[in-house]
């Protein structure tokens, strides 16, 4: 009485010999039609082809066969029971079909099939749900946690897509790195917690300037920043490292223990590039960094860049 299994018997002409009563609620229909009736025809298209060709490869033949859930559409016309009032729900299937050797059969030319029904909607419900979550801890692998941008490895990720798509179409692949000015004193005297809130507005700050789509913004390190600007020219990169300075300056962060002034600064490096090859990445990021250590070095608070021309092609 409670087999939570659909179990259907035909006979060599497909006609239904034994049905229970787990497979009758779920599609809806009384014993008398479906018993003496051939499956096919009573379900009348609604099972799926597939279903019926496999039946009649598994009567020809005498092999059982397995349809899984995964890989098809629900063989049979079945419904969830107790769901009045709602739209019907499938039930999600894995069929098997098993013909059974003549010894079971009153005749010797009579050959049965077993069609047994396992539902298996609460396995597709949870291995969706895992789908779910194993996307999300994709995405959240690629999230700063304290500032809630992207880290240090989406950024290598993103910077990977984006040099073979500019070598691709031949066009430059501007990168700004960024890095807070004196933060280490910043941290010892207003306290981590005060630093960490520190780079938080830092990062909201960042997000605002940097604006087109495929701009990506990723915290690189403790206080380093990066900005990827695909389809950036040197002049448009300097554009936007101008503009963080300046929003920077803007923000106005209270920074008394530094040297050279009173509010939080930030230094810029800034590069450009048309790579010809995907070493150029590397190149880029060195690039980068070095024109941003000319920034601190020349009194911070400021931007500087590497010359696109000192940037050798391994092709060129
Ligand atoms: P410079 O102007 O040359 O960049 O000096 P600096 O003090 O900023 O540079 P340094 O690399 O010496 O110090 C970086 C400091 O950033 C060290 C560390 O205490 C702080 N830091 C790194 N990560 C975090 C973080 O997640 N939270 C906080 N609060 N501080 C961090
Ligand atoms: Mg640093
Ligand atoms: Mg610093």
């Amino acid at each position: 009485v409670h087999l939570q299994v659909g179990i259907l018997i035909l006979d060599a002409a497909g006609k239904v010999v034994i049905v229970n009563v787990w497979l009758l609620k779920r599609c809806g229909l009384a014993a008398d039609a479906l018993l003496g009736h051939k499956l096919i025809d009573v379900f009348d298209g609604a099972a799926t082809a597939h279903f019926c060709r496999r039946l009649a490869l598994s009567q020809e033949t005498g092999f059982p066969a397995m349809l899984s859930h995964s890989l098809h559409a629900p063989p049979l016309p079945l419904y969830m029971p107790h769901l009045v009032g709602h739209a019907p729900a499938m039930v999600r299937q894995s069929v098997h079909l098993s013909p059974m050797g003549r010894w079971t059969a009153q005749q010797h030319d009579q050959v049965f099939t077993l069609v047994q029904v396992t539902d298996v909607t609460p396995t597709v419900r949870r291995e969706s749900l895992l789908r779910t979550r194993v996307d999300q801890m994709h995405l959240m692998a690629r999230v700063d946690a304290l500032t809630g941008i992207g880290n240090r490895r989406a950024f290598a990720e993103t910077l990977d897509t984006e040099v073979r798509a500019a070598i691709r179409s031949g066009t430059s692949l501007g990168l700004l790195m960024m890095d807070i000015d004196f933060f280490k004193s910043y941290n010892d005297h207003y306290g981590h917690p005060a630093g960490d809130q520190c780079l938080r507005e830092v990062a909201a700050m960042l997000q605002r300037v940097v604006k087109r789509p495929r701009d990506r913004l990723a915290r690189y390190g403790g206080e380093e920043f990066v900005v990827l600007l695909p389809g950036t020219p040197l002049e448009g990169v300097l554009e936007v490292g101008g503009e963080v300075i300046d929003q920077m300056r803007a923000l106005k962060l209270p920074h008394l223990a530094r040297q050279g002034g009173d509010i939080v600064t930030l230094s810029v490096g800034a590069v450009s590039v048309v790579p010809r090859h995907i070493d150029e990445a590397s190149t880029l990021v060195r690039k980068a960094d070095e024109a941003l250590y000319e920034a601190k070095a020349r009194g911070r608070n400021r931007l500087c860049y590497a010359p696109v021309a000192s940037i050798r092609s391994p092709v060129g």
